[in-house]
């Protein structure tokens, strides 16, 4: 007979009541993290093993255990399964901790046929904030230094029907002249992205969240959210709130990005504002992210599947690994795991010593490494390494 023991930890009554429990499996009296990993498509296939490599090495020299599991999903979900978004693997994220998903190559995929679809991974497990860094270094051209922010936008509300609508479309046009789109927001959804917003403020520096919105103009949509923000603030009287408006947001954004820290916004506004992030700091390849529902997160790189170079051994996995480094932060951070942070943490000095050092990187970063031996050198970074917490002291 097989004994599975968990440990559950309440973490906190929410002031709408809500209580939230994290249970987590223990082998014997260790706790043990279930990670799923997705491949995806195109580079997916190369850049997605580089991640686990390095979140192996971190785990193994943090005594974190993690239970891996590789499930099919895309070109290969519809080899095995006839669709790119398997019911067995949707089953079995359920299950997880977290999971890693390589990037979609969906734009090969036949048109018109429902059993080849980009995987609505986001809204099936309901996964409401994609986090994402921005993040300079001081040897990889970039507009601006010295940034380090990170945003948070909400994925299930707004303005993207695809998000909004389960029945009917989101945009209709009544007449050939006139068409209507609408823009969904509630309080419990702006809600729970502000208070994911708050809680990874509380772990960096400056402890500042900026709220942007558009409250002047949108008293209703916009207003709603920054109320949200607002009555959250006073749960977390140690994060200083900020709220700026969108379009002076977006200017700042360009010419003094340094001075923000945690970015909190609405789905349409977020989607422009991370990719002008990503320019700010060197671009597509840089650009790394989670997103994160109440007890499940994906680390998903920003970039997609690039056909163009997939198979050479040449695209960079800087992004996959950050998004694994971000899955262990958050999960350290979740399931109150101090190891799992300290993996994030030896995750992140070795990234940071690898680009310092540039002897490792991949051509998009200046250099002339594979994508295997780049892995290979922040791997080896990681088990020869301090986390940046001891660097630092
Ligand atoms: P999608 O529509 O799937 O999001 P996309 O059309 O926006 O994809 P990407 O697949 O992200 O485009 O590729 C855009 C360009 O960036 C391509 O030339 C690609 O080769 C390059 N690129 C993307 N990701 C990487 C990477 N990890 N390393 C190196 N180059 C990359």
């Amino acid at each position: 007979m097989q004994i599975t023991l968990f440990r559950v930890t309440r973490r906190h009554v929410t002031h709408d009541h809500v209580t939230h429990y994290h249970v987590t499996r223990l082998k014997g009296s260790v706790a043990v993290l279930r990670i799923g990993v997705l491949l995806g498509d195109d580079i997916g296939l190369e850049v997605v093993p580089e991640a686990v490599k390095v979140m192996k090495a971190a785990a193994a020299k943090s005594g974190l255990q993690v239970e891996w599991k590789e499930l099919p999903i895309g070109k290969r979900g519809h080899e095995l399964h006839g669709h790119t978004m398997p019911q067995v693997t949707v089953e079995a994220l359920e299950e997880m901790d977290g999971f890693l998903c390589g990037p979609i190559g969906h734009g090969a995929y036949p048109r018109n046929d429902p059993t080849w679809i980009m995987p609505p991974l986001r809204k099936r497990l309901d996964l409401y904030a994609s986090i994402k860094p921005v993040k300079s270094y001081p040897n990889i051209p970039s507009v601006h230094k010295n940034v380090d922010i990170v945003f948070l936008r909400e994925v299930t509300e707004g303005m993207q029907s695809s998000d909004t609508v389960v029945a009917g479309a989101g945009e209709f046009r009544p007449n050939d002249e006139i068409t209507i789109a609408q823009r969904v927001i509630t309080r419990a959804g702006s809600r729970r992205v502000a208070r994911e917003a708050f809680e990874i403020a509380r772990t960096r520096p400056r402890r500042s969240v900026t709220s942007v919105h558009k409250e002047p103009v949108y008293r209703l949509a916009c207003g709603m959210f920054a109320e949200e923000c607002r009555k959250l603030a006073k749960e977390y009287p140690d994060v200083k709130l900020e709220e700026v408006l969108v379009d002076g947001f977006a200017m700042k954004l360009v010419m003094k990005p340094q001075q923000f820290d945690v970015v909190v916004t609405t789905n349409q506004f977020g989607d422009i504002l991370t990719d002008e992030g990503a320019g700010v700091v060197g671009g597509l390849g840089l650009a790394p992210g989670l997103c994160v529902g109440e007890r499940l997160a994906m680390s998903q790189a920003t970039h997609g599947s690039a056909p163009d170079i997939a198979g050479k051994n040449i695209a960079n996995p800087y992004a996959l690994i950050m998004s694994g480094q971000m899955l262990f932060e958050w999960l350290g951070r979740k399931r109150d795991e101090p190891k799992a942070t300290q993996a994030a943490r030896r995750i992140d000095a070795a990234v940071d010593r690898v680009i310092a050092d540039a002897k490792h990187l991949t051509a998009d970063l200046g250099g002339k490494a594979s994508t295997t031996e780049m892995g290979d050198a922040v791997a080896a970074a990681v088990l020869q390494g301090m986390t940046n917490e001891k660097r630092e002291s």
